[in-house]
């Protein structure tokens, strides 16, 4: 079976995933797509940096931000292996993201529908379209295998509450709870 393009684009994000786990980071990757061609690819490299903002949406968006030489990023669609946190909600807001596509749900902590749906929130100025549950299974695989590995640390959220979310892609409309006036 060919993968759609978002399953192709996912499985870059987990390659992604793949570099941070390598590097005993948590494993999660990130890409951004435009017109049908990946222009940022990162992965989260907190431990790296020092830096506990350089999850990986904020270092692909920092990426796509310099490959067009423009802070608006309206026609581009960021892939990331699980649910933004609300940092990165938040900066997806700012750089007018068109639309998010996320592996696995974070029911604790995130910020597209999970803990809250920051991305469509009504009374912001900018809305982002939203598909979950692409590669879910995969994508949820690799952090629970990193957090089995360090047995002791608390096991995330997303983990315990991954069965919830039905198999296969399930796209959230602007229109679905909010909706969006344009
Ligand atoms: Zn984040």
């Amino acid at each position: 079976m060919i993968d759609s393009p978002d399953t192709a684009f996912m499985r870059e994000a987990l390659r992604q995933a793949q570099k941070a786990l390598k590097s005993e980071e948590v494993p999660i990757g990130a890409v951004v797509v435009q017109g049908g061609r990946i222009i940022a690819r990162a992965y989260n490299q907190v431990e790296l940096l020092r830096d506990a903002t350089a999850h990986a949406e904020m270092l692909a968006i920092t990426q796509a931000e310099a490959a067009i030489g423009e802070w608006r990023l309206n026609e581009c669609d960021l892939y990331v292996t699980k649910e933004p946190c609300p940092m990165c909600a938040g900066a997806l807001l700012h750089v007018r993201m068109r639309r998010v596509i996320f592996g696995c749900a974070d029911e604790r902590g995130g910020a597209a529908g999970g803990l809250l749906n920051l991305l469509q929130m009504p009374g912001l100025n900018h809305r982002c379209d939203i598909t979950m549950g692409v590669l879910q299974e995969e994508c949820a695989a690799i952090l629970r295998g990193f957090f089995q590995a360090r047995r002791g640390d608390a096991e995330p959220a997303v983990l315990r509450n991954g069965e919830k979310i039905s198999a296969g892609e399930r796209p959230i409309e602007n229109g679905e709870k909010f909706r969006q006036e344009k």
